[in-house]
């Protein structure tokens, strides 16, 4: 179950961490999903402090009780996956979402309005601390999906250069372009190296004297007559 802990949480938003329980490379379809059944939602939900661990024991009891229902539960939950990944990757894109799918989250916020309470703290917010139906999980995602929608600014939410994670940049600049420099920004500057390298080495080509020993030239010096069929 640990597995899903395989998807960083670095959306900076519930719903976009929902959406990046799966990832591949951008525009492709995805080669990794963390949401593998109903107690991955469940553990999903724990590891994204969606839901406490006393959440967790009573929906796993639950869950036990009514396979059918979890089983569908979970099919719902990849349902509304999808059409928030919908949402986000088109604004990413800076195109208009589906007014279907926009429909789906209005209905499912209604749903998960009609579960929740308002509870006091500092101020009052929106919990479901009472609500013990298996679309639990579900209900703050939906909620932090209209949150992100209704207060922030569009341009903010980003899709990573090198990943199909989804992200709300709340850099001063908004120049994040990665949804973490430990992987995708990394990796993503070591293409861009070699790939520049690359395009050094095809201009020098032609006419060019070949190069002395590679010694510690620059990048690009050393490798020209190599490629050359
Ligand atoms: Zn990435």
């Amino acid at each position: 179950m640990e597995t899903v802990t395989r998807m960083r949480l670095v959306g900076g938003n519930l719903a976009l961490d929902f959406v990046n329980t799966r990832v591949g490379p951008p525009g492709a379809a995805p080669d990794d999903d963390v949401l593998t059944g109903y107690p991955e939602l469940i553990a999903w939900g724990v590891y994204a402090s969606d839901l406490t661990d006393a959440d967790a024991t009573a929906l796993r009891r639950r869950a036990r009780d009514d396979a059918a229902g979890a089983d569908a539960t979970f099919l719902r939950a990849l349902g509304t996956r999808d059409y928030l990944d919908g949402i986000f990757q088109s604004l990413a894109a800076r195109r208009r979402p589906e007014s279907t799918a926009l429909d789906r989250l209005r209905d499912d916020e209604a749903d998960a309005l009609a579960h929740a309470r308002l509870d006091q703290g500092s101020g009052f917010a929106w919990t479901w601390r009472d609500d013990h139906s298996l679309a639990r999980p579900l209900r703050p995602v939906v909620h932090a999906a209209v949150g992100l929608l209704t207060t922030a600014a569009m341009e903010r939410i980003k899709r990573c250069e090198a990943c199909s994670f989804v992200f709300y940049d709340e850099s001063k600049n908004r120049s994040r372009r990665w949804c973490s420099m430990e992987d995708c920004g990394t990796a993503e500057k070591m293409r861009r190296y070699i790939a520049a390298r690359r395009s050094r080495l095809a201009r020098k080509r032609p006419g060019d004297p070949t190069p002395g020993p590679p010694s510690d030239a620059p990048p690009g010096s050393s490798a020209a007559p190599a490629g050359a069929t």
